[in-house]
């Protein structure tokens, strides 16, 4: 398809068109590289934004029926919903988060809504990278609300919250009294954490795990971007659908504060400036990686160690080849 006309489908909303846009994006090749980045320049000019929420949570909190059941909820109110994945572990059996779209068949049949699997691809960095011309494509193609998913592993939440505006740590209510053992870095993140599954049996739990949290939350460095009460603990149903519209209410005050107190622009352009330096960093590495520059490795790893040169100057002339290079 003629890159003109694929762009003015996208900005129509069309939804097989983004779909294209976003495998273009995806691709290894260099024609097509160079048509993706073609493809986003013209797109982004439109200036087009959604509101883009991270939500992480370990397998089996309810992600997915979570995502379902607030999706239904928000195109139920004419908005229209994207849902893209970040998943570093795609190898691992069972396939990819997401891989399976009958896991939100509801959401998958809605004309409002657009879900796109992971790319089956085990690079974080190389993910990252698509999961944010992705994001574009979703906003350039009108959408309201995008979802970003990942499991709880690794450096993922990570990216997920610098690809964010809002991100959301899912839960399962504990066992006992006992904070489940997530790490204190990704609490920090959270602007807002949902304890699922309060209902029937595990509602005491989840009530109870609820508040343990608040009460974490309350315990950390304010952070400049939060409103009084901000970041907060909820208990929710995705089963149930319970607590997904105060859940809604909270993120959409919580955003509408960060708007007018400045943090929204401020936080994204922090976010660009981040991303700008990943890129860089894993230009840079991609270099160190060929087989030229392996062999200059070598060749200079050998003359250090003979004593021919120092350690610094070989670093130095290493440097210089891969700029070079
Ligand atoms: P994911 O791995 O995080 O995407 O989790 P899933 O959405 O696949 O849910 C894992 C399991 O938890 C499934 O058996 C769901 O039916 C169940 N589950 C999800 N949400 C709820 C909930 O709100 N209440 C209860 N009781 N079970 C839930």
């Amino acid at each position: 398809m003629e890159l003109d006309s694929l762009s003015d489908r996208i900005l129509n909303g069309d939804r097989r068109a983004l779909a294209r846009g976003i495998t273009l994006v995806e691709s290894g090749r260099a024609d097509h590289r160079a048509q993706a980045t073609e493809l986003l320049t013209r797109l982004t000019k439109e200036g087009r934004q959604a509101l883009r929420i991270g939500l992480s949570g370990t397998p089996g909190v309810g992600k997915s029926t979570f995502i379902e059941s607030f999706g239904m909820m928000l195109t139920g109110q004419g908005l229209r919903v994207a849902v893209l994945a970040v998943d570093p572990s795609s190898t691992r059996s069972g396939g990819s988060i997401l891989g399976d779209k009958t896991r939100m068949e509801r959401l998958s049949r809605e004309k409002n809504a657009f879900i796109r699997p992971s790319p089956s691809q085990s690079h974080l960095g190389g993910v990252a990278r698509r999961t944010r011309e992705a994001i574009a494509l979703c906003e350039a193609a009108g959408f309201d609300v995008v979802l970003i998913e990942t499991v709880g592993v690794g450096q993922s939440e990570t990216v997920v919250s610098e690809l964010s505006d809002l991100f959301m740590l899912l839960l399962a209510p504990a066992g006992g009294d006992e904070l489940q053992g997530v790490k204190r870095g990704i609490m920090e993140m959270a602007d807002m954490i949902l304890v699922n599954k309060a209902d029937g049996d595990l509602k005491s739990a989840a009530t109870r795990t609820c508040a343990d949290y608040s009460g974490a939350l309350r315990l950390l460095r304010k952070r400049p971007q939060d409103p009084e009460g901000f970041p907060k603990a909820m208990t929710v149903s995705a089963v149930e659908e319970h607590g997904l519209a105060q859940a809604w209410e909270e993120m959409q005050s919580l955003s509408k504060w960060r708007r007018e107190n400045g943090h929204w622009e401020v936080n994204r352009a922090t976010q660009a400036q981040y991303w700008f330096e990943q890129e860089v960093r894993s230009a840079l590495l991609a270099r160190l990686a060929t087989p030229q520059a392996r062999s200059e490795m070598e060749r200079l790893g050998s003359q250090v160690s003979t004593g021919q040169l120092s350690p610094s100057v070989a670093a130095e002339h290493m440097l210089s080849a891969l700029v070079a290079g």
